[in-house]
């Protein structure tokens, strides 16, 4: 009966190409080959990571050992996180609710030059962003300078809450516009922390949003803005949901201002910080999609080391397929840097 003999031909015959040489190397290619690319599509990108020297970090929970590039690949390498975006702290040398640093110009720019020098030991796996308070009159002369610098012109970082800017007065905002101005003629990319300080109660909410997407992202229509910490400052609140909720809307209804604009998700997952907005959270997440979204871990501190911050992340209820897609995005800042990356391992 046929099927008796059957089975022998059909392992003879599945085996053949096998037995063949040529073919048996075409298969290991093959099999070689989307082994890479199964890697490659499985990179962790850290999108909001920060380096300190020793003067940051002493002004800074860090402390006076800072924290420099051979630690931060040692806690990248713990976690599996391939490459990070490290956003130079130099803002925090003038942020003006901590004590004055004397000739402050000259340090700002020391701490960007020396995140400079640390990401530069490792070029294919931490990539620079230069920093300063927009509120400085040396802000214009600073972006220029980092501009020129291989390891920082990728992108400039802000953060109002360090800096204490406050969009609903006038004069920062003129500032603040400015700034974004320069970044864009720059083509550096803007990571923003658009929350306003929370030690001091600044207004913060839906009009400060729109504030943001109506003067401020019109002023650098050509670059990535990437929304750190999901428009918030830590946890999820509903100060953070109603400031988020202007770029929602604006992005459901195709708004062109949003066309360049991410947010990463750095710092939401805190414990007790965000559990009672879970629903919430997860809605607006999906709402915003997956290809806007960016993982980041933030400083390592000894309690916010990536291992856990990547962990705590994952506690957020969403599909195994959507932390796939959120944790290896590459957006477009990060394409070029990459594939230069990719030539110097
Ligand atoms: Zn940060």
């Amino acid at each position: 009966m046929e099927h008796t003999a059957c089975p022998t031909r059909i392992i003879v015959g599945w085996l053949m190409p096998i037995l063949n040489l040529d073919a048996m190397k075409r298969w290991i290619v093959i099999i070689a080959a989307s082994g890479m690319l199964a890697t490659l599509n499985a990179e962790i990108i850290d999108y909001h990571q920060h380096l300190y020297s020793p003067e940051a970090g002493a002004r800074s929970s860090p402390g006076s050992k800072g924290i420099d590039a051979d630690y931060l690949i040692a806690q990248l390498d713990a976690a599996g996180i391939k490459r990070a975006v490290v956003l130079s702290v130099a803002y925090s040398l003038s942020n003006p609710n901590k004590p004055p640093v004397p000739n402050e110009y000259a340090h700002v720019m020391a701490e960007n030059n020396w995140t400079s020098a640390q990401v530069a030991k490792y070029p294919s796996r931490l990539l620079g962003f230069c920093s300063v308070n927009p509120l400085r009159p040396y802000a214009l002369e600073e972006i220029a300078r980092c501009a020129n610098d291989p390891n920082l012109r990728t992108g400039l970082k802000l953060h109002f809450g360090n800096s204490d800017v406050n969009v609903d007065n006038p004069d920062h905002l003129a500032r603040v516009r400015r700034v974004f101005r320069a970044a864009n003629e720059h083509h550096m990319a803007i990571i923003v922390h658009m929350h306003a300080n929370v030690d001091h109660n600044r207004p913060y909410g839906a009009k400060e949003a729109r504030i943001l997407l109506e003067q401020l992202l019109p002023e650098a229509p050509d670059v990535v803005v990437q929304i750190a910490h999901l428009a918030g400052a830590g946890g999820y609140d509903d100060a953070t949901d109603a400031a988020l909720s202007v770029f929602v809307k604006a992005i459901e209804r195709k708004d062109p201002r949003t066309k360049n604009v991410y947010f990463d998700v750095c710092g939401i997952a805190i414990p007790g910080l965000w559990e009672k907005k879970a629903n919430l959270l997860v809605e607006r997440l999906r709402q915003i999609g997956t290809g806007r979204l960016l993982y980041g871990s933030d400083a390592p501190t000894a309690d916010n080391l990536p291992t856990d911050t990547l962990k705590r992340w994952h506690s957020v209820p969403l599909t195994q397929e959507e932390f796939r897609e959120i944790d290896n995005n590459v957006e477009p800042y990060l394409r070029d840097w990459l594939s230069g990356a990719e030539s110097q391992r």
